[in-house]
């Protein structure tokens, strides 16, 4: 007869932070949007780095992307229009401390906040950057953003979109400062999560470009990159996205590509008989700005009491032997 021995215990890590701990409200995107899958290999990451949910913001700007913060179990930011960046930056400066994520469409980051875009590439301050491309204004119903492809018919350009499509990559890796720089397709989930990984893993502005299906506006858009993987080109490199066998017998097509080298970096943006995935460029020696002005600019408890004191100075209490004008 068999007993039970009652010295026998199962010993469970309590700290240990599972998918669920990083689930915020049940997502509402479209059946099959490509959002779902980035928000996935996303609370992954954030499990398998096992950060604390409480020291981690997800910040978005306008658009169906920026629903992202809502979907996760951390703090979230879900701003204005084109205004992810500037809000990311300032949670970022005034708390180094906390990690920072930021989710925005084409539309949010090529268009409305362009500007908000370059500079916070050249500012280089620490956060990883993820910009859905399904090439549409998904949220106000089909309209022509800047990276929409040449003569497709959106609703504000009926007859098809009349100007050559923007292409982030190039603008990105024109930028001083530009530290980090990825594109990636959310339908291949094992390089998604290894590149948001090394983004995440990057000291700097991490920008990842991840072409992102809308079934709902833009249903043929990356069809034919679905239907010939031979059409799109991995780079691969030392330190890199790792390609596990599979991988490498599905995505034949591979360049050994040095991510230091950013003239080659250019190039490959350039490309347009094929689709580049993985790390296109990383330095990780550019000088963040967080880092510049806090070495340089930080004043003293002494200086700052000072300062206080000749404000309030100001306002000084008239006494009972004072007079007024
Ligand atoms: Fe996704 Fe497109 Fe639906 Fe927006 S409209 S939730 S991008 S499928």
């Amino acid at each position: 007869m068999f007993g039970l021995n009652n010295q026998c215990s199962l010993s469970v890590d309590e700290e240990y932070l599972t998918l669920e701990d990083y689930q915020g409200r049940v997502a509402r995107w479209c059946p099959g949007c490509g959002d779902n899958g980035i928000l996935i290999a996303t609370q992954k990451l954030c499990r398998d780095e096992q950060l604390p949910p409480e020291k981690t913001v997800f910040v978005s700007g306008i658009g169906c992307a920026a629903r992202f913060p809502h979907y996760m179990g951390t703090y979230g930011f879900h701003g204005l229009h084109g205004r992810a960046l500037p809000t990311a930056q300032g949670v970022k400066i005034r708390r180094p401390d906390l990690r920072v994520f930021v989710n925005m469409g084409d539309g949010d980051c090529c268009s409305i906040g362009t500007a908000h875009w370059i500079h916070a590439i050249r500012m280089n301050m620490d956060m990883v950057v993820m910009m859905h491309d399904n090439n549409i204004y998904g949220l106000t119903k089909k309209q022509a953003s800047p990276t929409t492809p040449i003569g497709f018919k959106t609703n504000t350009t009926p007859r098809g979109a009349y100007l050559k499509a923007m292409n982030p990559l190039t603008v990105t890796l024109g930028v001083t400062n530009v530290s980090f720089v990825a594109q990636v397709a959310e339908w291949i989930p094992e390089l998604l999560y290894d590149v948001i990984k090394q983004a995440f893993h990057h000291k700097g502005f991490s920008f990842i470009r991840i072409l992102q299906r809308c079934p709902h506006f833009t249903p043929d858009l990356y069809s034919s990159l679905l239907s010939d993987p031979g059409k799109l080109l991995l780079l691969r490199h030392e330190n890199g996205i790792q390609l596990s066998d599979t991988m490498g017998k599905i995505y034949k097509n591979q360049e050994e590509h040095n991510p230091a080298d950013l003239n080659r970096a250019r190039e490959i943006a350039e490309m347009t008989d094929q689709v580049p995935l993985g790390i296109l460029y990383r330095d990780e020696n550019v000088a963040r700005y967080e880092q510049a002005i806090k070495t340089e600019r930080k004043p003293s408890t002494e200086l700052r009491r000072k300062v206080l004191e000749t404000a309030f100075d100001n306002f000084g209490i008239l006494t009972n032997n004072a007079t007024t004008a």
